[in-house]
């Protein structure tokens, strides 16, 4: 997988990059990283990208130009046209599901605003999605671009040591993870789960999908609506729904 990043702060996005398991997937040629200077495509002699919004208002613009310019020397140097991700708080929430279907591209080019964002024609031209971290206005597109970068980056093959990991994460299934627990066996008397030290896998794994939906719908009942249950664990959810039910008598 090929991220490419285009930015006014390059550096911010490359120290990001370097550490834990998205530097050691470089290191490994699993995935690599390319940041692109807006700046580097100004044509105004004080290095320039941004000007006054017309029709006046508040803060700054991002111009078209630059903007695009950098999209499409990169387009020439690596010889496709890959599809371009517009952080802005007026996306799409960004999610596992929106993840797992980006981790099956070759090359990702996200393309990070600053000031009031960047000039529409720029948008209308090259971005072919529009996503969000959330319901509140960051700054920049920076860090919106590098919680993308690391999610996506989990689901592609080889990057967690393990992959397994990655499929029984929260939402996978639409359900929260189950508890987890390590050593010491008792802490501040609290005592790890029986069955965890049981080594009867069958009863661990059963255990673990009850813990993961009562989980979920304790914490997020909105996601039960599409969670992928069996029969038995519908009748699961619907006891402890039976027991809510109860509780608010
Ligand atoms: N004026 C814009 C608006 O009201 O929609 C917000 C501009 S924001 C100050 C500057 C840049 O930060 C945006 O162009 C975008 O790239 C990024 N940004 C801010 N909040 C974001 C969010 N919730 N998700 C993704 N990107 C965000």
């Amino acid at each position: 997988m090929n991220f490419h990043v285009l930015t006014l702060f390059p550096d911010m996005i490359r120290d990001g990059f370097q550490t834990s398991i998205t530097g050691r997937a470089v290191e490994k040629g699993l995935l690599s990283l390319d940041t692109v200077n807006i700046r580097d495509f100004s044509v105004n002699k004080h290095n320039r990208v941004d000007d006054y919004p017309y029709g006046g208002g508040a803060g700054m613009v991002m111009q078209p130009g630059p903007v695009c310019d950098s999209y499409e020397d990169l387009c020439r140097k690596i010889g496709k046209r890959p599809r371009v991700l517009y952080m802005t708080p007026q996306g799409q929430t960004f999610n596992q599901s929106i993840a797992e279907e980006l981790a099956k591209e070759e090359d990702l080019v996200f393309l990070c605003g600053h000031y009031e964002g960047i000039d529409e024609r720029a948008l209308e031209l090259i971005v072919t999605d529009y996503l969000s971290v959330g319901d509140y206005v960051l700054t920049g597109g920076e860090l919106p671009a590098m919680v993308m970068i690391d999610c996506i980056s989990r689901l592609v093959p080889g990057v967690l040591n393990n992959d397994v990991s990655a499929e029984i994460e929260s939402f996978h299934d639409n359900l929260l993870e189950y508890p987890q627990y390590t050593r010491p066996e008792v802490y501040e008397g609290k005592k790890v789960p029986e069955v965890l030290l049981s080594g009867h896998h069958k009863n661990i794994e059963t255990w673990r999908r009850q813990q993961s939906i009562k989980r979920t719908l304790e914490r997020r009942p909105d996601l039960l609506a599409d969670a992928n249950l069996s029969k038995k664990e519908k009748q699961y959810l619907a006891e402890l729904l039976a027991k809510q039910e109860s509780k608010c008598e």
